[in-house]
């Protein structure tokens, strides 16, 4: 496949060079150039598909040639190595549960999908690759476990300081080997931008291959569109309109649904559920699109104030505004009415979700005040247990630790303080 930048003044690419570039020499974000459709019988058949027979359908025309048929198959064999249960909480309301792999959050599948292909990529290449990438919380967790060990590859993790929850700050502080943490004095937009600058600086990147594993690359961005698959594959006998709600941040998930839906499968509706980095919600309704800086909320995963991917979500939709809104509906919810979510779908379904996940249940509620026959998913993007403090303090409850958590709870953090964009540079130059 194909990719074109999204600033369109770079020269299109092929999926080996966009996820080891992972954003244009413009700046731009790629996207495929071409989504065909996959056959109906793929989804006429869809109860006698395997997950992975699933995905590995779904992902090739995105991967092709580049990567051969075999090699895929065990990539996707690989990354796809533990459940994607849907839970009914009532009649109208489902949560799709993301956070059974290693890390226990969603972005487990994109980024061990991501190292298994740069791995691939970097088989018989002696240069060294460097992927540097931003997180807000639980990307720098999946990210560092996805690419722990891989052969040739450096992963550099920039995280807020005192911003990330103590359990996320250990899985990315932790592993060792290959990884290494940079604690910043300052909020995940800093990191951000810091990841950004490095990716524009000559004078790094003549010197190093540096490469992004945030959802802006194609190879962690697009295999998050198997989620919407697995659900409708769950529920599509019991229900007609299935709508997703998805709690989001860069709003790379929500985009990958939206891909998803391209290729044909029948989603009716998505909703953007956000806390109060509330960009996208205000965009819906006045048609400006207004960058801020992004505020601390308990649904830390989703302070984003500038979400890297709508600018993929407006591509799908030719930027026509109409045609968006028709498809998407996005709300926006403070840390008391998300805390007062936690409390009522523990009490009412005896269910215990994240902050995220509780975002996104308000996002079901709302939507489902017009729409009554619609059948709601949102998506549970981590294990509560990630956000203990928060979640045990809301219900009043012990939650019990899953192995992957207590792994990493007495392990010792490792991280180098850093400042400022001088501080980076000057790390990566003396590696
Ligand atoms: C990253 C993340 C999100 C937001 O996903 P985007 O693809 O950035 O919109 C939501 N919840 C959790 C737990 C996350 O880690």
């Amino acid at each position: 496949m194909n990719y074109y930048s999204l600033n369109r003044k770079a020269p299109d690419t092929n999926f080996e060079n966009a996820v080891i570039k992972g954003l244009a020499p413009d700046r731009g974000l790629y996207f495929p150039k071409h989504i065909e459709p996959l056959p109906k019988s793929f989804f006429e058949d869809i109860d006698n598909k395997s997950y992975k027979e699933i995905a590995y359908e779904a992902i090739t025309q995105f991967v092709s040639p580049e990567i051969p048929e075999d090699v895929l198959k065990g990539i996707v064999e690989d990354t796809l190595s533990f459940d994607f249960p849907v839970v009914k909480l009532d009649d109208h309301i489902s949560t799709l549960e993301l956070f059974h792999g290693p890390t226990m959050a969603f972005k487990d599948v994109g980024a061990r999908f991501m190292a298994r292909c740069l791995g691939y990529f970097n088989k018989n290449n002696t240069n060294e690759v460097t992927v540097l990438v931003a997180t807000s919380g639980d990307t720098g967790g999946a990210v560092a476990h996805g690419f722990l060990g891989v052969k040739g590859v450096n992963v550099v993790i920039l995280y807020p300081s005192g911003k990330v929850s103590d359990i996320q700050e250990k899985q990315l502080t932790t592993l060792g080997q290959n990884i290494t943490a940079l604690e910043v004095d300052g909020v995940f937009d800093d990191c951000q931008d810091m990841v950004k600058k490095a990716f524009l600086d000559e004078e790094l990147t003549n010197t190093m291959q540096l490469t992004s594993a945030n959802s802006i690359n194609v190879a962690r961005w697009l295999p998050q569109l198997f989620y919407f698959m697995f659900a409708y594959k769950q529920l599509h006998k019991h229900h007609k309109d299935i709508v997703f709600s998805i709690p989001s941040g860069n709003f790379g998930n929500i985009c990958a649904g939206m891909v998803a839906q391209q290729l044909g499968l029948p989603i009716k509706h998505f909703i953007a559920s956000n806390n109060a980095n509330n960009v996208v919600t205000e965009y819906l309704k006045t048609e400006l699109y207004k960058p801020k800086p992004s505020v601390a909320t308990i649904s830390n995963a989703m302070d984003v104030g500038n979400p890297s991917n709508f600018i993929r979500i407006r591509e799908i939709y030719k930027d026509n505004f109409e045609a968006l809104k028709k498809n998407l509906s996005s709300f926006s919810y403070d840390d008391a009415q998300t805390k007062a979510a936690l409390v009522e779908i523990y009490q009412r379904y005896d269910y215990i979700a994240d902050p995220h996940g509780a975002v996104g249940y308000l996002g079901c509620k709302d939507y489902l005040k017009d729409h009554p026959n619609a059948h709601c998913v949102f998506l549970e993007t981590a294990h509560p247990t990630k956000f203990l403090d928060v979640v045990e303090d809301v219900i009043e409850t012990k939650v019990a630790l899953p192995e992957q958590i207590q792994a990493v709870i007495g392990k010792e953090k490792v991280a180098t303080q850093i400042a400022s964009y001088e501080d980076l540079k000057a790390f990566l130059l003396k590696r």
